[in-house]
């Protein structure tokens, strides 16, 4: 064997010492981690000593994401990140249910998690029931013996109706379900979903949290120990296991993460109050409206912090619409939120897209219905934006 330049080892230069230590986290790529002996590998797999082994099973950049949204949720066990919040919503609805178990969610949940409930898990044996989650007596004649969890999101997309979440804690702790909380949308910032019952907290990283559109990622946490240890587990059996570089790139969204929020939230009830007067709005969206169904119960539930979201209807058609969209000038019509810029996005042409016409105006979203998840703009140049786009579109 010839030697190659760099002798005859491929790693032969060790990470460089140094006493002093780098203030932004290092990314750790490293699928591998080497240990000394055998005996300490044994340790580290018998959890005696704290080490990596693989990053399936867990490596620091993700650990440092868990830890951040563990501290912001008052979570009690370290939770466990996952390559996007759909893998969250799938740890949990098949990670802790066998084939005859029933799950409750709610009627108005996230696409793709209606979609599981809908299509997966019946398919693998598990019933399931879509409730209004602002009725609790609705909830309660849903349940059967057989009822595993809950699943509800504090605030729907896109209509925006906040759920009884108070009821639905009482009621679960009542009969012995779990309640989830999936908690993308009002964030621990508005909604501190242990504190108010959950038993497990979802969100997807990819939306506020991260907030720059750059990472897909999700996170998962339980109140019981064993629940949390289950679901890690699952995890990793089923290789939901993120990116150190998305964890990167998370962990840095995070740390501007408050400030964000509370400057979107604050343009967003500017907006909502600014939509209200325009000519060719017909209904403005925004919980902390009066006129909002929730009202009430979002003022105690989310305490003043109404969230960066949005809906609004103009009248009109499909062509209205895309005046709408097309006179929204400098922002993305884009079906996501949580991003640093403001996105439109437009149920009927999108999210909502499989449903029937007459469905949807049951739900109350029309071709003139749009959602904004507002973000970091000049508040005074947003409301701009809406007053030319709305006009483009009415007249
Ligand atoms: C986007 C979203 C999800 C799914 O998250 P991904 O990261 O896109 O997989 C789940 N729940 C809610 C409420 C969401 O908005």
């Amino acid at each position: 064997m010839t030697k190659n330049d760099r002798g005859s080892l491929i790693r032969p230069v060790p990470l460089p010492e140094s006493a002093s230590r780098p203030v932004a986290t290092p990314l750790s790529p490293s699928v591998v981690y080497a240990s000394d002996t055998p005996d300490m590998l044994d340790a580290q797999y018998e959890g005696d000593l704290h080490g990596y082994t693989y990053s399936r099973e867990g490596h620091p950049n993700a650990d440092v994401v868990a830890r951040t949204i563990d501290a912001m949720e008052g979570a009690p066990h370290m939770g466990v990140v996952v390559s996007s919040g759909m893998a969250a919503v799938s740890a949990v609805l098949l990670g802790l249910t066998k084939a005859e178990d029933h799950v409750i969610g709610g009627n108005q949940l996230y696409g793709r998690s209606l979609r599981m409930m809908a299509e997966d898990l019946p398919r693998l044996g598990i019933a399931t029931s879509m409730v209004d989650p602002g009725d609790v007596e609705a909830v309660r004649a849903a349940i059967r013996p057989e009822t595993k969890m809950i699943l509800v999101e504090v605030v729907s997309n896109p209509t925006l109706r906040v759920a009884d979440i108070l009821g639905l804690s009482a009621l679960a702790k009542e009969t012995g379900i779990l309640l989830v909380v999936d908690n993308t949308f009002t964030t621990p910032r508005s909604f501190k979903a242990y504190d108010h019952g959950a038993d497990i907290v979802i969100h997807s990283v990819t939306k506020l949290l991260a907030g720059h559109s750059d990472v897909m990622l999700g996170y998962v946490s339980a109140r019981d120990k064993a629940l949390n240890d289950r679901l890690r587990v699952f995890a990793v059996t089923a290789g939901m296991s993120p990116s150190p570089f998305d964890c990167w790139l998370a962990e840095r969204g995070m740390l501007s993460f408050e400030l964000r929020f509370d400057r979107a939230q604050s343009t967003a009830a500017k907006l909502a109050k600014h939509l209200g007067t325009l000519e060719g709005v017909k209904r403005v969206i925004y919980p902390a409206r009066r006129d909002h169904p929730d009202h009430l119960r979002a003022e105690a539930l989310l305490k003043g912090q109404y969230c960066n979201m949005v809906s609004f209807e103009i009248e009109g058609t499909r062509a209205a619409a895309n005046a709408l969209a097309r006179g929204a000038e400098g922002l993305s019509f884009a079906p996501t939120l949580g991003d640093v810029g403001t996105t439109l996005s437009h149920p009927a042409s999108s999210s909502h897209r499989a449903l029937t016409a007459e469905k949807r105006a049951e739900l109350g979203m029309s071709e003139g219905f749009f959602r904004v998840s507002v973000g970091l703009e000049d508040p005074d140049a947003l409301c701009d934006v809406f007053t030319s786009a709305v006009q483009a579109a009415t007249t």
